[in-house]
Order: C-alpha cells, then structure tokens, then sequence
C-alpha cells in the first residue's frame, strides 16, 4: 500500500484511507482528503506556544485548521490559515507506482 505519509495511505482504486483505521478520506477522484472532518477555531488551539501576531504580519485574519479521520479522529493536517484562504486543501497527489 503506497503511503502519503504516516497517517494517509493510497487505497487500490486511488482513493485515500486512513492508515490507522481504513476510513475513507478520500474517494477515487474526489479532491485530497476531501471527506476528511474539519475543527476550526482561535488560533490559540494550536497549542500554548501558538498565538496570532500581535500586531499582525499578515493583512488577513488567520484561523486554526485541522483536518481529521472521520473514523477514528486522527488528526492528518493542523495548520495557522488566513480565514478567507479556501482553495489550499485542493491540492492533489498522486500515487508512486513502483514502475518508476
Ligand atoms: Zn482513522
């Protein structure tokens, strides 16, 4: 099973899985971890050592983002994103095959 990383793995039919459970996070050609769950919230639940700039760097307000298994909840993606930023989890990737 090819593996985008420690959390996400290639399914046989191109579709994401989780690699813990098997839940599907992506259909065959459905966008990358397209059925994944989202938490969005203060940036602060990033962590304790996590905080908005103060003043701000950026002319955009941020937000917390994590992406999740719906099955088991593990956590595939945390990001700081501008709130009105919503075209970076349409990114794709694509499976390796062995065949170089
Ligand atoms: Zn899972």
């Amino acid at each position: 099973m090819n593996r985008v990383d420690d959390n996400i793995a290639f399914a046989e039919d191109g579709g994401q899985v989780c690699s813990h459970c098997g839940g599907v996070l992506a259909a065959a050609g459905e966008p990358h971890l397209h059925r994944a769950l989202i938490r969005v919230g203060e940036v602060s639940l990033a962590g304790p050592h996590v905080r908005a700039a103060d003043p701000p760097v950026v002319d955009e307000e941020v937000q917390f983002r994590q992406l999740l298994c719906p099955s088991c909840g593990t956590a595939l993606l945390t990001e700081i994103a501008a709130t009105a930023d919503r075209d970076t989890r349409t990114a794709s990737v694509t499976a390796r095959t062995s065949r170089g």
